[in-house]
């Protein structure tokens, strides 16, 4: 059941029939549930979502970087079918089974650093990270959490608090968790250059270093708009914990497994975080989260305080597998940078042309271009939301994100066709012409 690798436009976008579903769900599921394009999906695979009007959508999303080996790779495929056919679940809690060892095994082993690791195994990426902080303060027996602004950490309670965007993550949602703190991040377009300094200082003079489990941080921020720290930034955050007891969390959610052009963004610069969550592309689809860190660390929580009932399903644990063979035997992460010095120069340029078009920022297959006023750095969410439309009606899926709302991200399938990939950003030179030209 191959999908022809070609971009089909055969109806309006949304088509007749996803209108029809679509309109079925606004009776059944609350709003709350925002949507980027609502086509209801009949299969998927290599760069193309196929909808049930027979479009062929190429998807330059991944469903938020999850789909990397494709939405129907047959390595992760055929595992699920063989682990269904043999039992869905025991609760690693109460029996074991070895695909989960198995996982932990690879992350262990994938991760940055040859230190001595643990994995342990949870759902979605918020989950991950809560108990990535969870871990941080059993291990160092102090309470605080610091993070950045534009981070995304999740939806649940706590990671809602280390979230930075107000609209539409917290907005009515609090009280918020205490002890989370946030500072600057090195923001390369709209920083100051100052950031390093900030964060040395809010940490010892506002919060206490003595009191600081964690320095929790996005390698690139993701939801937050694709803000690639300033060189240099990362590496002496991370050296401020180690001299200071403070446990260095990478949060690899978005950027781990192959997606920025090495297998974890942190070896971009040769950082070795203490911990690092990993989830969207982990379970080739399916979900599945871990924390992977340091033995000591990972160590030090008491029998019984980390686990889940569903926490590294067995199903999931033998989608990961067929993700991450697909990930090393192709070697996607060596696709995922071809891909950036495919795309970014033809970003570049369209910058070069285009004053609206305020920055183009990324690195491997995580590409943004974030859009201003012309003239300044106003952001232009208008034009952001315009350009994503445009997109869309032509086949193209694209994601919008970031703080002001202003950011177009691009997150192909790292196994995307090339021609494919050209025809999609073809679209995209185009919309941005048309929209901000
Ligand atoms: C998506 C994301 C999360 C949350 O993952 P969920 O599976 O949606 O809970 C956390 N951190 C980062 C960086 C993310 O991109």
């Amino acid at each position: 059941m191959s999908i022809e690798q070609r971009r089909i436009v055969r109806t309006e976008i949304p088509g007749p029939r996803s209108q029809e579903l679509h309109a079925r769900r606004q009776r059944e599921v609350p709003p709350g549930f925002g949507i980027t394009l609502p086509v209801f999906v009949e299969r998927a695979g290599g760069g193309i979502v196929v909808d049930v009007d027979g479009n062929h959508l190429v998807d330059l999303g991944c469903g938020i970087a999850v789909t990397s080996v494709g939405a129907s790779e047959p390595r992760v495929v055929d595992r699920v079918r063989e682990q269904a056919g043999r039992f869905t679940h025991t609760c690693f809690m109460v029996t074991e089974y070895d695909g989960y060892v198995e996982v932990a095994a690879k992350l262990n082993r994938l991760t940055p650093g040859d230190h001595e690791k643990r994995t342990a195994l949870f759902t979605t990426g918020a989950e991950a990270v809560e108990n990535a902080v969870k871990i941080s303060r059993a291990y160092t027996g102090r309470p605080a959490v610091v993070v950045f602004d534009h981070a995304y950490h999740g939806r649940t309670s706590l990671t809602m608090a280390m979230t930075a965007k107000q609209m539409p993550y917290k907005h009515s949602f609090g009280p918020f968790s205490p002890e989370i703190y946030r500072v600057p991040t090195a923001d390369p377009f709209r920083g100051t250059g100052t950031e390093t300094e900030r964060f040395m200082d809010v940490l010892r003079t506002q919060i206490g270093v003595d009191r600081i489990a964690c320095v929790v941080a996005e390698p690139i921020a993701g939801e937050g708009g694709f803000v690639v720290p300033a060189p240099g930034f990362l590496r002496q955050v991370s050296e401020f914990c180690r001299e200071n007891g403070i446990v260095f969390v990478a949060d690899e959610v978005q950027t781990g497994l192959a997606r920025t052009g090495d297998m974890f963004a942190v070896e971009h610069e040769g950082i070795v975080p203490d911990l690092i969550c990993t989830a969207k592309a982990l379970g080739g689809g399916l979900p599945l989260s871990a924390v992977t860190g340091r033995a000591e660390i990972m160590d030090s929580v008491h029998v019984g305080g980390l686990g889940g009932t569903y926490a590294g399903n067995p199903v999931a644990c033998a989608a990961a597998l067929g993700a991450i063979e697909a990930i090393e035997e192709q070697n996607l992460a060596a696709r995922a940078a071809e891909i950036g010095e495919r795309v970014l120069p033809r970003l570049r340029e369209l910058a070069g042309t285009v004053p609206a078009v305020g920055d183009v920022r990324g690195r491997g297959a995580m590409l943004a271009l974030e859009f201003v006023e012309p003239g300044g750095k106003t952001p232009s969410p208008a034009t952001a939301t315009a350009v994503a439309r445009y997109c869309h009606e032509r086949g193209v899926l694209v994601l919008t994100c970031g703080t002001y709302s202003n950011v177009i991200r691009l997150l192909p399938p790292l196994v995307i066709d090339f021609a494919l990939l050209d025809d999609a950003v073809d679209v995209l030179v185009e919309a941005v012409r048309k929209v901000a030209g």
